[in-house]
């Protein structure tokens, strides 16, 4: 149980950025925007880094898509995230 527990602690989810200005165009526009690694749609990886992304890091997950964070280290690969998500929007409609 006690291993459990860790495994779990060891998983890190992205900090959304959440505020209560009304102005706000990332709330307003439904963004999903990391103010930890700074990864935001298609430049989130699977989990969160925990620092922020260097401009290398971003353009590689996000452009390249060759390139993702995942199980606590950075892994040669896509992350999809993106479009998995939006496909999970398109099967609801
Ligand atoms: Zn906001
Ligand atoms: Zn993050």
């Amino acid at each position: 149980m006690i291993l459990l527990k860790l495994e779990r602690i060891d998983e890190m989810d992205h900090q959304y950025h959440v505020c209560d200005d009304e102005h706000c165009n990332i709330c307003n526009g439904g963004l999903a925007y990391c103010i930890v690694c700074y990864g935001a749609e298609g430049s989130l990886t699977t989990e969160c880094c925990g620092r922020p992304m260097t401009e290398e890091e971003q353009d590689r997950v996000h452009m390249k898509q060759n390139l993702n964070f995942r199980d606590g280290e950075w892994k040669e690969e896509s992350n999809l995230r993106w479009e998995r998500e939006h496909a999970d929007q398109l099967r609801n409609q």
